[in-house]
């Protein structure tokens, strides 16, 4: 059966739709790859029964002419996202055995299109991290080695799980979620698409909560089209998220292989950064003599404070997620540590179900929100978000979308970068800007490097414009015909 599970997610729902298979076969192809790659770590709960079930039920719609969009199709579900009756742990330990009486609006919306779950996908602890390695579950293992080698290599985080299982065959998308690059950093590390839309396209409601001003789904698939259709499922106005908008969601699959004639790319001077690996930049300039064959017109442009969107990232982020953290006191849901009084039963739950990282963040979120250091940090970053923002602004009046790369790295090894904090931030340098300024941003695979690893460029749009990042990202998909697959060792 693993013809079915290397389809995309477009040729598997045309399979589906012409009874070429059922989606029991589908699904039980998937599920058979999915138990077959536990050494990948990509899944923390597998739900076979449920998904056959899922899938007997699509048959069924799909033979009475009640298809949905998605009828029929095996996905994977990060675990941050709450799925009724099924275990969503964020991969901590603080939440123990939660499982959530409620459905998320995103998985709701995918399953009310006939979406089939595979079960729930591993990622960084509360979406904290770029390896995958602060999950409570272990690390994911990247499907992808470096030639000839067979050491380790994350598939980058926080959605690793979901990336690992795209990029693995082992499901035909997934959700996935990015509040600094989540989605497309691993993406990019896995040779996968990735799209974070614009602020509020996605309901936040029923996805537990990192970063509140930040966070946005996405999808993770294995084609530009794919993402589209997907991302198309997922997105719309959710009156249980305030910060939901309230606009149309359009066919996004419909910009995929649209003309790029005309369009104008920027490409940003400070997006070279130092110590980026020549092969990188390589690919930039490719990407952007890609662009040029297509009919692009290519202009520089400057977003002056991209060198103070980390820092303050690494603030803003902290701070909502100390706030939104300040949840899990063991008094509700998850774990509880015993304790001889109530305050001693808060520390010693949050102390043994809170992860080294996690701790860190809500112990920097603290600092930078109390009283003496507030305005010095906080209040200061969030000056520069708005910067970052106008920055941006500034260049949509010369161009209509920006190229630069995804990450400053291809994959690196497991353990390499967990013992300095900073070096690990450093990975989400190019993506953290566009959740500050709440942009659509997608990676698409472009290439590999001398080792043999994926490569991802990045492609930026205005507020609301994920059409023109689809278009743009299907040409460049287009020019790189990037069709490397892992070597299946698992
Ligand atoms: N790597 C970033 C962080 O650790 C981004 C994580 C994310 O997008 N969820 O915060």
């Amino acid at each position: 059966m693993s013809e079915l599970t290397s389809l995309t997610l477009k040729s598997a729902l045309e399979g589906l739709q012409s009874r070429a298979f059922s989606s029991v076969e589908l699904t039980a192809a998937h599920v058979a790859a999915v138990e077959a790659a536990r050494s990948l770590n990509a899944f923390v709960l597998e739900t076979p029964e449920k998904a056959l079930q899922m899938a007997a039920a699509s048959d069924a719609r799909i033979a009475s002419g009640d298809a949905g969009a998605l009828e029929g199709a095996p996905l994977g579900i990060k675990d941050l996202f709450c799925t009724r009756d099924v275990r969503a742990t964020a991969c901590s330990k603080i939440l123990g055995n939660f499982i959530p009486q409620y459905e998320s609006t995103v998985t709701a919306n995918l399953f009310g299109d006939g979406a089939v779950m595979l079960g729930k996908l591993n990622m960084d602890e509360f979406a904290m991290g770029s390896s995958n390695e602060t999950s409570a579950f272990g690390p994911v293992v990247n499907p992808w080695k470096i030639a000839g080698g067979n050491q380790s290599l994350t598939p980058g985080g926080s959605s690793g799980g979901s990336a690992a299982a795209v990029a693995a065959d082992l499901c035909l998308g997934a959700t996935a979620t990015d509040t600094g690059g989540s989605i497309r950093q691993p993406a990019a590390f896995t040779g996968t698409v990735g799209i974070k839309p614009t602020y509020g396209r996605c309901s936040r409601w029923g996805i537990v909560a990192f970063a509140s001003s930040l966070d946005q789904a996405g999808p993770i698939a294995k084609t530009v089209e794919d993402a589209a259709i997907l991302l198309t499922s997922m997105a719309g106005h959710d009156e249980k998220d305030s910060t939901s908008l309230n606009v149309e969601t359009p066919d996004f699959a419909s910009f995929v292989g649209k003309s790029v004639r005309g369009l104008r790319i920027g490409v940003p001077k400070e997006y070279r950064v130092d110590g980026m690996p020549p092969e990188i930049d390589a690919l930039w300039e490719q990407g952007i003599a890609w662009l040029k064959e297509a009919g692009c017109e290519i202009v520089e442009v400057s977003l002056p404070h991209t060198k103070y969107a980390l820092p303050a990232y690494y603030i803003v982020a902290p701070a909502e997620a100390s706030s939104n953290l300040a949840r899990y006191d063991g008094m509700r849901y998850g774990l509880r540590a015993e304790g001889g009084n109530l305050t001693e039963i808060y520390e010693n739950t949050r102390a043994q179900g809170f992860g080294a990282e996690v701790q860190r963040r809500i112990l920097i979120g603290a600092y930078v929100l109390s009283a003496g250091y507030y305005d010095a940090y906080y209040l200061k970053a969030l000056k520069v978000r708005r910067r970052i923002a106008e920055d941006f602004d500034r260049a949509w009046e010369t161009c209509d979308a920006l190229l630069t790369p995804t990450a400053p790295s291809a994959a690196f090894a497991l353990g390499e970068r967990n013992a300095d904090p900073i070096a690990m931030y450093l990975n989400d340098v190019f993506t953290v800007t566009t959740n500050l300024a709440g942009l659509p941003s997608i990676s698409v695979p472009a290439g590999l490097d001398a080792q043999g690893l994926p490569l991802g460029l990045q492609l930026i749009g205005r507020a609301l414009d994920e059409g023109t990042v689809f278009s743009l990202a299907g040409a460049v998909e287009k020019a790189a015909a990037f069709r490397s697959k892992p070597a299946k060792w698992w």
